[in-house]
């Protein structure tokens, strides 16, 4: 459904995309995931005709979108990542400038309510859309980018800046949407591809370094076993009984002392919890474990764990 070949985007002599390839298949959740710069709005908005590429083709449906953009762009909705909303209007007016401008042949009265319905902002309709919260404005934004009731979602970093609440709200919105529409999702956030996409691409620097089912990349992560534990007792003395426990394969210090107990960063291989473990041993010594939570895994571990699979393949 949308086939996004060998894209290069340059700005002055830097290459924001170096060789962007991947295909999105129709009814697919797509999360695209890199870190801050890694190029994920640049091929966004390449895809959707707002910027052009310094080569490679976007088709969508077999239509070159950079050829013929106005038949694209029918076909996707959009959310870039700062909603061009215009502010001094109510989220009527605005919801019905964009109908009008989409030339959208539905009953603009029903389709218009059935989006307010849907993206809960029926309660706001007559206020200005200035006066409204980030998350409310962020859902006037999502209104306006399914309007017409496009194949096609992208969206770009929608969950950037809300509230935990309206987080999980616009998570579950998308994964509504996701039922009977196509849908790229960009995020900087691991859990939230994982929580809502299929497949997951990942991009760094302007390159793919990932294209995986999200099952298969659980499957990577899932060997990532790592607490953060505070342990009161002689540092040394503790670093060493730790790093001889069976299975683990590094401890590491945060730094943060506690009057005589420091944290210490676990890494374990293998399917047995070492907690009970941790515990007797430590027990036997008469130094109390303090605290112990699970270390969430970030995008940065992930790399490490993507280059060391690579390297493992070779
Ligand atoms: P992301 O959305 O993943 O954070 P972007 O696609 O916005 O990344 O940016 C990718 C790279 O291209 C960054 O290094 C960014 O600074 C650069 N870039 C993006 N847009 C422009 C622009 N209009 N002019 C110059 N450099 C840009
Ligand atoms: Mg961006």
């Amino acid at each position: 459904m949308i086939e996004i070949n060998n894209l290069v985007r340059k700005f002055g002599n830097k290459y924001a995309l170096d060789g962007v390839s991947f295909t999105v298949k129709k009814g697919e959740i797509v999360g695209f995931l890199g870190p801050n710069g890694a190029g994920k709005s640049t091929t966004m908005n390449i895809i959707t005709g707002y910027l052009s590429p310094s080569a490679g083709t976007v088709l969508v449906d077999g239509i070159d979108v950079f050829t013929q953009p106005k038949a694209v762009k029918s076909k996707i909705g959009f959310l870039p990542e700062q909603p061009p909303l215009y502010v001094d209007m109510t989220v009527w007016e605005y919801l019905s400038f964009v109908f009008d401008l989409k030339s959208c042949t539905f009953n603009k009265k029903a389709h218009l309510n059935e989006i307010c319905e849907l993206v809960k902002i029926a309660d706001v309709k007559k206020r200005l859309i200035k006066n409204l919260s980030k998350g409310y404005k962020q859902r006037v934004g999502i209104a306006s980018a399914i309007i017409g009731n496009p194949e096609i979602i992208i969206f770009d970093e929608p969950t950037v800046g809300l509230d935990p609440k309206q987080i999980i709200e616009v998570r579950n919105l998308l994964r509504s949407l996701g039922k009977d529409h196509t849908v790229i999702l960009s995020t900087h956030i691991l859990t939230e591809v994982q929580a809502i996409c299929d497949r997951i691409v990942i991009i760094n620097e302007g390159k793919i370094i990932a294209d995986q089912k999200t099952s298969q990349l659980n499957q990577t992560l899932g060997q990532n076993n790592r607490f953060r534990v505070k342990i009161a007792g002689p540092n040394r003395e503790v670093l060493n009984l730790l790093r001889g426990i069976h299975s683990v394969t590094r401890v590491t210090q945060d730094g943060v002392r506690d009057g005589d107990a420091f944290n210490y960063i676990i890494e374990y291989s293998g399917a047995v919890d070492i907690r009970k473990m941790l515990f007797t041993a430590l027990a036997s010594r008469g130094w109390p474990i303090l605290a112990m939570e699970g270390v969430e895994i970030t995008l940065e571990d992930l790399f490490v764990k993507l280059i060391d699979e690579k390297g493992d393949n070779q």
